[in-house]
């Protein structure tokens, strides 16, 4: 597959075509890390306007924040953030069920066996509290509580305005030398070699560049339109098909975890923000019109309706080739993963630090088109067979939609997981794999997957020692929480909503 043949010349101009968290994220990073040589220039068009939604993110969101030396506090002052702890999924399992997926780590494992062998003995003896009392994330978000504890801080990530972060990016990206264009882009210049070698304005205006990243959105403007890119469908797995989104005032103070509340054909997302509350439902269009979907999210929401409720349809996916000629697409243009564990952004800053690292500086290669792919690919695929699992472990037989998701087909990779956690309890962190073994044991054992036995390793202990080190770990917990702040408090100091 890999011929390693340079297939476009240097690389000093770089064209970001979409300007919505994609676009601004990718030209915000390139022209403060390592623009100093390059021409950057966005296209976006404040016509067509950006997806709107994208509000919750994982801890993951640091990693691009700390290289752009972004200050937090200014950030989630300006974004008008809170703090996200974790999720928790309510009537998933069962109706009037729930379970919180925290971030971080749950109690303490050992070289051979994770926590949970340990809480599983624990539990057939009955000396073991619920898994969650082990989770320091997850007692804080339960309490509404937040801070800087000593002597280990919190795993935690942000609830966040989408339309802010953009606008906080640009000025960024703007700062570092990004040129704007305001245009809408009808028309893509290619060479023989298929690169793309310009992309023209509806004003006329043309735009030429070495490198260009697709930002557009949907409608995968240059990766799909142009190239031709094919997608491949996840919608035998996923069957959500659209989302309908509406923004309300807040009715009460923002809690430190996200809501995913799942409905009878899909789930609906409330994101508190200083602010307002972000809400939607995802759902499937075989199972409800957009009428259902629209009145079982407005018969669930609190406070004021500030904007008109919005459907959005989505296919399920990725691109197998994201990077393809002279063209790598991020955000949307990329694929799509419903916001089921608030992945997307995530995905983008993955490919705009993995673009960063394999810069093409003197032209494409065929080799690292190839390894870009190979390493987005895996990435989407664990993320897709970690959402297929909420869905698939379901006990609900109440409606069709969650009868179809207890009895599909679901992926080897993914069986593979769920046997191996069911008979022995293990689960080991696949390289590449954004979530760890205690997201993977956290959601397993919050849909009802109890795994038939632990790891012998536990039974080095005798009770007395194994109820010692449980008390321990929940001593651990209570002492870390015990240093929290209320959640309220905590951003009315720390970063206080700028107008
Ligand atoms: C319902 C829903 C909920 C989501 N929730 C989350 C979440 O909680 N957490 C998370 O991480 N992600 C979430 N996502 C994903 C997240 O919204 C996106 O990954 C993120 O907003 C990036 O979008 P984007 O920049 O790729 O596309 P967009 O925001 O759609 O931006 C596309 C840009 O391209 C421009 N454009 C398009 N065509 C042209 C043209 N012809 N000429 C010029 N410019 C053009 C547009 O003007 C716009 O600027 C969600 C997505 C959906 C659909």
């Amino acid at each position: 597959m890999s011929k390693s043949i340079v297939t476009t010349n240097a690389i000093r101009n770089v064209v970001i075509v979409g300007g919505g968290t994609a676009g601004w994220m990718a030209a915000a990073s390139i022209a403060a890390l390592i623009g100093k040589n390059l021409n950057v220039t966005l296209i976006e068009s404040d016509e067509i306007g950006t997806i709107g939604v994208g509000e919750a993110t994982i801890p993951t969101f640091f990693a691009l924040h700390q290289l752009l030396k972004i200050d937090e506090a200014d950030f989630l002052a300006e974004v008008h953030g809170s703090i996200k702890l974790g999720i928790c999924f309510e009537n998933w399992r069962l109706q009037n069920d729930s379970y919180i997926h925290a971030f971080g780590y749950t109690g303490q494992s050992c070289w051979a066996a994770g926590f949970q062998h340990f809480w599983l003995k624990g539990q057939q003896l009955q000396i073991s509290k619920a898994y969650g009392d082990y989770s320091p994330e997850l007692v804080a978000a339960k309490a509404g509580k937040f801070g800087f504890p000593k002597p280990q801080a919190l795993n935690y990530a942000y609830h966040i305005d989408a339309a802010r972060y953009a606008k906080y990016l640009r000025i960024l990206a703007e700062q570092n030398g990004v040129h704007r264009v305001e245009g809408k882009v009808e028309a893509v210049k290619q060479a023989l070699s298929g690169d793309i070698e310009s992309v023209q304005l509806a004003s006329g205006q043309s735009i030429s560049g070495d490198l260009f990243i697709d930002c557009s959105g949907f409608t995968g403007l240059l990766i799909d339109k142009t190239l031709h890119s094919p997608f491949e469908d996840w919608s035998q797995w996923l069957p959500c098909d659209r989302a309908v989104a509406v923004q309300t005032s807040s009715t009460e103070p923002p809690i430190p975890y996200t809501r995913s509340i799942a409905r009878d054909f899909g789930w609906q997302w409330r994101i508190p923000l200083q602010s307002r509350t972000g809400n939607g439902l995802v759902f499937s269009s075989q199972h409800a019109s957009d009428d259902e979907a629209t009145h079982t999210l407005l018969s669930n929401v609190s406070g004021d309706v500030l904007i008109e409720p919005r459907v959005i349809p989505f296919q399920t996916g990725q691109r197998s080739a994201q990077w393809k000629n002279n063209c790598i697409a991020l955000g949307l243009a990329a694929g799509f993963l419903e916001p089921l564990e608030s992945t997307s952004i995530h995905l983008i800053q993955r490919g705009i630090i993995r673009l960063m690292q394999m810069f093409p500086y003197g032209g494409v290669t065929q080799a690292d088109q190839d390894e870009f792919n190979a390493q987005m690919n895996q990435e989407y695929h664990f993320i897709r067979d970690f959402i297929i699992m909420h869905y698939h472990l379901t006990e609900r037989t109440d409606t069709e939609f969650w009868k179809r998701c207890q009895t599909m087909r679901i992926p080897e990779s993914l069986k593979h997981r769920l046997d191996l956690f069911k008979e022995t309890g293990r689960v080991f962190q696949a390289e590449g794999d954004v979530f760890g073994e205690n997201s993977w044991t956290q959601v397993m054992l919050g849909q009802g997957l109890k795994p038939r036995s632990y790891h012998p390793i536990v039974d080095m202990m005798d009770e007395e020692e194994l109820a010692q080190f449980l008390a321990h770990q929940e001593n651990k917990v209570t002492h870390l929480v015990g240093q929290l702040h209320n959640h309220e408090d905590f951003l009315a100091r720390y970063c206080p909503m700028k107008p």
